[in-house]
């Protein structure tokens, strides 16, 4: 049986003409479908033979809420049940402009970046582009508003399954689904300078975050193995290509360690990296993580790099650390439900 969120609504009419109905069923099931309705029997709309073939042929969920922790910032966290009982983290922020949801692409992840809990046991499979788009559905019913913007930042390197979350890009996109602009979507990359690339070539509006963590390949193989495969200067180079196609200015990501890349060398060293780019530093102040030693950078520390930078031409920001009372950082929540099993 088939995921009916991976389907378009072309897609989906396709699939009821070949099945010998109406086409415009597939836009009621699509109305159904956004708004969370997932029981079979209460699409009222349709007739009784289109709900038989639906049952027969798809599988109508949404990832169900196993336990949900509210830091007291407003940020949701919540671990979320697939069907094959896979377990994901889903995180819902809320910001002036809206909701705003951070979803996971991939169950665990490979990419083994040393301050990241999500690694820790590997990558167990890829997430389809519905089972991404479900969860900001899923998010939605919750909150019971329109979500206005999505990061693909929680477990998972996005560009590492790359068909799946181009896909995911085209549903969420799409004006009968939830018509969300590609401006308002964010993907998240350790840098998978391949991958960048063919993003840029398809010159879609979307935000691009790259994690970077670090201003010399050294010491960046030491927390991030795709290091060893793409260097810094291969990713200022993909960047650069990115942004001459999409016209978009590119977000770099920092988390600040304490005494290993706080220092003012390091700001100046990151300045130089990106001089004369069109593009924005997040710094963001580690979350404490209890299986790693890493500490977060001192509020007097952090907002030295950051004036550092800003006095050498880089716009930056210190992000809003949004729920650090609940284990928000990426993949804490699952692996501490993972142990307690
Ligand atoms: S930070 Fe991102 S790319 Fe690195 S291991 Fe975690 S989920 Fe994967």
């Amino acid at each position: 049986m088939e995921y009916i969120f991976d389907y378009s609504l072309d897609e989906l009419k396709a699939w009821f003409k070949d099945h010998g109905e109406s086409a415009f069923r597939a836009k009621q099931v699509f109305d159904y479908l956004y708004r969370g309705v997932t029981e079979i029997d209460e699409m009222k709309n349709l007739n009784t033979s289109a709900r038989e073939k639906l049952k027969e042929h798809f599988r109508v969920t949404l990832p169900k809420v196993l336990d949900q922790r509210v830091s007291k910032d407003g940020t949701v966290k919540m671990l979320m049940l697939l069907e094959d009982q896979n377990i994901i983290e889903t995180v819902i922020m809320k910001y002036h402009y809206g909701y705003s949801v951070c979803v996971s692409s991939q169950i665990g992840c490979k990419m083994g970046c040393t301050f990241c809990a999500s690694t820790k046991d590997g990558m167990v499979r890829n997430l389809s582009a519905g089972e991404i788009l479900s969860q900001v559905i899923a998010s939605s019913v919750l909150v019971g508003e329109r979500i206005s913007h999505v990061v693909l930042m929680g477990s998972g390197e996005p560009l590492d399954n790359f068909d799946q979350v181009m896909k995911f890009l085209d549903l969420i996109h799409a004006k009968e689904g939830l018509n969300l602009s590609h401006r308002n979507i964010t993907i998240s990359t350790c840098g998978l300078v391949d991958k960048i690339i063919e993003l840029a070539d398809r010159k879609l509006q979307i935000t691009l975050a790259i994690s970077l963590h670090e201003t010399t390949d050294e010491k960046r193989r030491l927390i991030m193995p795709i290091a060893n495969k793409y260097s810094i200067h291969d990713i200022l180079n993909s960047v650069k290509y990115y942004m001459s196609k999409t016209g978009r200015r590119v977000s770099f990501e920092y988390a600040l360690v304490k005494g290993s890349n706080d220092g003012e060398e390091d700001a100046i060293a990151l300045a130089k990296l990106l001089k004369g780019m069109k593009i924005h530093v997040n710094l963001i102040p580690v979350n404490t993580i209890k299986e790693m030693l890493y500490l977060p950078s001192s509020n007097e520390a952090i907002q030295r790099f950051r004036d550092t930078l800003i006095g050498h031409g880089i716009e930056a920001t210190v992000r809003r650390e949004m729920g650090s009372d609940i284990d928000a950082a990426c993949g804490q929540l699952r692996r501490s439900y993972m142990e307690n099993m």
